[in-house]
């Protein structure tokens, strides 16, 4: 078995398979822009459900949904208005746009296009927000902006939560949703878009706890990364060098993936300190500070945010293997859309009426399929990454027992009908990714 060294590889199988379709394709598709076919949602629900669970189950952390449009002064706030920049150098001749601070610092010394070696101009900054009006009137006073974070609704909300939950420092504050960037050059399929959903925790903590409730964030998103399957080598924390570290940080690390195009962010972890909360309460006018009979001060802020299209990425980039020239996706069997899936061997009914009933009362995600062969049948879930499948054939009859298929291994064993469920439940729990030569 190999794991992916193409992303085009994965693209073509997210597409024939229903994963993922270029957005608006019948008009020649919109750059950077991606639908969830049927099995890509659900793989992202589960997903979404999963960090939800893992956030909100916890006594100190509520969930949130705000607005995607917010009042605009929040972005003055937020300094995305003035910061939220990259540097974007054109060529004068091709055309092709980059961002200055991604180029090889050779082209850019001598202000060469990598492309068509064409003269680059300087550097100008650009600014990532997506601009619009609210209301019928378009001229600067009606003009806001698509949220290019989740966070700052999470921010603007923090008393508001504190105080109908009945909530006490430190707790978090958990929102999933859409967010927007005018990127300057998304690309790797999924990797950099447009339009993206983050899931995003902020956690409030009393100054001089922060160092230590950074490092438990850390640990725990660590895990959680590892607990949907992910290869251990292939994920390595990464701290921030004091010169990335962004303005408002006092200390950052990110989780990165080892992709076929090279390391890359996947969750950054980082000390936001007093920084979001000064802020608003100077734009805002109004106190953001938190009192008790014997305290009062700004909380800081420890952040844990993960792009849930890149955790998708993550996930299917790598569970992808060849075995034997064809496509496998080796998929945690938590996480793949179909647990199982049941097959009656051949298209008769009573095989079919066994399998039905089999569907009906199994707890799992699964799927059915009584069309073709059954080693196509086979295949095809392999492809979609369904870790077992249950054939039902004339023995059934007699026996009360189905073949379970592996599709890791291919390995094929008879269970009693009634403990597909908890078999593949135990199997589910002791399920390691299988090795690859590469
Ligand atoms: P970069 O420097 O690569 O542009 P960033 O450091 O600005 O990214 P954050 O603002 O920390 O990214 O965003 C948090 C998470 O949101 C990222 O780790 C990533 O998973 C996700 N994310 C950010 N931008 C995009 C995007 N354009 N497309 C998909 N996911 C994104």
């Amino acid at each position: 078995m190999t794991s992916l060294d193409d992303m085009q590889d994965l693209v073509s199988l997210c597409k024939r398979r229903g994963f993922v379709f270029p957005s608006s394709e019948i008009y020649g598709g919109i750059n950077a822009c991606w639908d969830y076919g049927p099995l890509g949602v659900q793989l992202k629900r589960t997903i979404k459900d999963r960090w939800w669970n893992a956030m909100t189950s916890r006594k100190d952390i509520e969930g949130l949904d705000a607005a995607i449009l917010m009042h605009p002064r929040t972005w003055e706030a937020s300094g995305h208005v003035s910061g939220f920049v990259d540097p974007l150098v054109d060529c004068k001749k091709c055309h092709a746009r980059f961002r200055a601070d991604h180029l090889e610092p050779a082209f850019l010394a001598i202000h060469q296009c990598p492309t068509c070696r064409g003269e680059l101009t300087d550097p100008r900054q650009f600014n990532l927000m997506f601009k619009t009006f609210m209301g019928p009137l378009e001229d600067s006073a009606s003009q806001i902006y698509l949220r290019p974070e989740t966070a700052q609704g999470i921010y603007v909300n923090f008393l508001n939560v504190a105080q109908s939950m009945r909530q006490r420092i430190p707790f978090g504050i958990a929102q999933i949703g859409k967010a927007f960037r005018n990127e300057i050059t998304p690309g790797n399929f999924i990797f950099r878009t447009r339009e993206f959903e983050q899931m995003e925790m902020q956690f409030f903590v009393k100054p001089g706890d922060d160092s230590e409730w950074f490092d438990r964030w850390k640990e725990s998103r660590l895990q959680w990364q590892l607990a949907l399957g992910i290869r251990p080598e292939r994920l390595r924390v990464e701290p921030h060098s004091a010169a990335e570290l962004a303005h408002y940080a006092r200390a950052a690390v990110d989780i990165q993936y080892q992709f076929p195009f090279g390391w890359q962010e996947l969750e950054g972890i980082h000390n936001r300190g007093d920084f979001d909360l000064t802020r608003h309460q100077t734009w805002s006018g109004k106190k953001m500070e938190w009192v008790t009979e014997t305290e009062r001060f700004l909380p800081y802020i420890i952040e844990t945010s993960a792009g849930c299209d890149r955790t998708l990425l993550v996930v299917l980039a790598d569970a992808y293997r060849m075995d034997d020239e064809r496509a496998l996706l080796a998929l945690h069997p938590d996480l793949a859309p179909y647990q199982v899936a049941f097959f009656p061997l051949m298209k008769k009914p009573e095989l079919c009426e066994i399998a039905e009933k089999l569907c009906r009362d199994t707890q799992m995600r699964y799927d059915y399929d009584e069309t073709g062969s059954i080693g196509k049948r086979y295949r095809r879930q392999d492809e979609i990454g369904t870790p077992f499948g249950v054939t039902i054939d004339y023995d059934t009859l007699s026996t009360q027992t189905a073949t379970i298929r592996h599709r890791d291994t291919k390995a094929q064993e008879r269970i009693p009908l009634e403990s597909i469920d908890a078999y593949i439940k135990d199997k589910s729990a002791s399920w390691v990714p299988p090795k690859a030569d590469l």
